[in-house]
């Protein structure tokens, strides 16, 4: 039986939650560049080595779980499928490198500029948006996420942490974090640097859990098929981004450094391993499209499109630079120049499937819709497992064919990615426009909480509850869903 401490906390949060969404919160961009943080560090006490693994394990995870129920309505949640779909691919297939994990590991991307990724205890990993806009290849990325799935399978929490109530430490992680996001996020969150400071003064920085983090992240990353060298590569901009910046960087962050001894020792380990570079080209075009998604959504627009431009005047001949200036195009709602750079990007390279979806999407809301037809059976003769190419042929369907043809794709869409928002999401459009409330309640219950809005999926939770069959499927779904975030319906 889970212990549900939470509970009363959690009903007063929704009613606020429903109350904030409905006039909209600032986004932070404080452009703050720092070192890694192992979020909670160590206080030297090692009172819980003498508990049991069982009972480590699930400390654990109940102070992941608060903390994501805590952090869900501070924190701007991103659910662009070009960046959380793909974050999540990347912390997968790492993951999945790690033998006997006892975690399940869950994946989410915060909408802020800032460099930096953290790791909650019990397998919660987040990175935010900068990190992702600033790192430079998918080996970068992908060796930070090694590192920060290092943290979790080396219990660095439980190892230095003096047994805390699980509701204090969650609180204190979000109030940390909150605070380190300065001005918008932090002030939504009702606390200061000074507060901040004073909170972590317990919780120092452990040099020993980075540089083990560090040395068997670069063991793990290059397991998962990953070169290694990316991740100096992103240590050295963590670097210069923080000497450039560090006037503006919280006292918090002076606690945590990255000296250049850590640089070159991650170099030497790296450098051992051998690694021979493998060529990736797919999941390179979808890392640089998750990168330009994650600077469109903290950035200005108008300065990526002219610096996109620019790209593509410098390098004619690259399909690629095209492709990606036609999609910031197509994101923004510019159709006729969306259509004019992802045709010539096409036209150019049609050896990978986002050329054909995303030109695709365009005719779609242009109004062709036979040729956004042609081009998704296409996409699918290349690729009969894409996501996104299930969710945007369930949108042409939904305009022509109708609903129920749409729900089929978009279930197909939920079948190929249950982790994949935007696949939920869209499943629950299709249960609402043929009237099954309770199962569209469910779904969108489902894309927050895959999102990190866990808090807005316990709401919508709830309610699915109240529209479906007490004894049906789904809503012993809904009730085991709301059961391990310890709440009662
Ligand atoms: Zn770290």
């Amino acid at each position: 039986m889970l212990n549900l401490i939470y509970n009363k906390n959690i009903m007063q949060r929704i009613r606020s939650l429903m109350k904030r969404t409905t006039t909209g919160t600032a986004c932070a961009v404080c452009g703050l560049a720092t070192c890694l943080v192992w979020l909670l560090g160590t206080a030297g006490c090692t009172y819980m080595h003498t508990r049991t693994p069982g009972d480590r394990i699930s400390y654990e995870e109940k102070v992941g779980r608060q903390f994501s129920l805590e952090a869900s309505t501070y924190f701007r949640w991103m659910d662009d499928p070009e960046v959380l779909d793909f974050v999540k691919d990347i912390g997968h297939r790492i993951s999945a490198h790690v033998i006997g994990t006892p975690y399940e590991y869950r994946f989410y991307v915060i909408r802020d500029s800032t460099m930096n990724a953290f790791a909650v205890p019990g397998g919660y990993i987040c990175f935010f948006a900068g990190l992702i806009a600033q790192a430079e290849t998918v080996d970068g990325l992908a060796g930070v996420m090694a590192h920060e799935i290092c943290h979790v399978e080396g219990n660095h929490f439980i190892r230095g942490q003096k047994k805390m109530d699980v509701a204090n430490i969650a609180s204190l992680a979000v109030t940390i974090l909150a605070a380190t996001l300065g001005g918008g996020q932090g002030a939504a969150a009702g606390v200061t640097l000074a507060q901040a400071a004073q909170q972590t003064a317990s919780l120092h920085y452990s040099r020993q859990f980075e540089r083990e983090a560090d040395r068997e992240g670069v063991e793990l990353v290059q397991a998962a098929g990953f070169d290694p060298n990316g991740m100096v590569s992103v240590f050295k901009r963590f670097h210069a981004l923080a000497r450039l910046n560090a006037a503006d960087l919280p006292p918090y962050f002076y606690t945590h450094p990255l000296p250049a001894d850590r640089i070159y020792e991650v170099e030497g380990w790296a450098k051992a391993m051998r690694a021979v570079p493998r060529s990736k080209p797919q999941l390179e075009a979808q890392f640089e499209l998750a990168r330009i998604t994650a600077r469109l959504r903290t950035e200005r627009f108008d300065a990526l499109a002219a610096e996109q431009m620019a790209k593509v005047e410098k390098n004619p001949q690259s399909a690629q630079e095209r492709f990606l200036l036609g999609y910031l195009h197509l994101k923004r709602g510019n159709l006729p120049l969306a259509l004019e750079y992802l045709k010539k990007a096409f036209d150019m390279d049609r050896s990978l499937v986002e050329h054909y979806i995303y030109l695709a999407r365009a005719y779609d809301l242009s109004g062709n819709l036979v040729r956004a037809k042609e081009l998704l059976e296409m996409a699918y003769e290349m690729d009969p497992r894409n996501t996104l190419t299930e969710v945007f042929y369930g949108d042409l369907m939904a305009k022509g064919e109708g609903w129920m043809e749409a729900l089929h794709h978009y279930q197909r869409a939920v079948i190929l990615n249950p982790r994949s928002s935007v696949a939920h999401a869209s499943l629950a459009k299709a249960y609402e426009r043929i009237q099954e409330r309770g199962k569209s309640y469910y779904e969108l219950a489902l894309s927050d909480k895959c999102a990190g809005r866990y808090l807005k999926a316990v709401y919508y939770f709830q309610k699915a509850l109240k529209h479906l069959d007490k004894d049906g499927r789904e809503a012993k779904l809904v009730q085991a869903e709301l059961e391990w975030m310890g709440v009662e319906e």
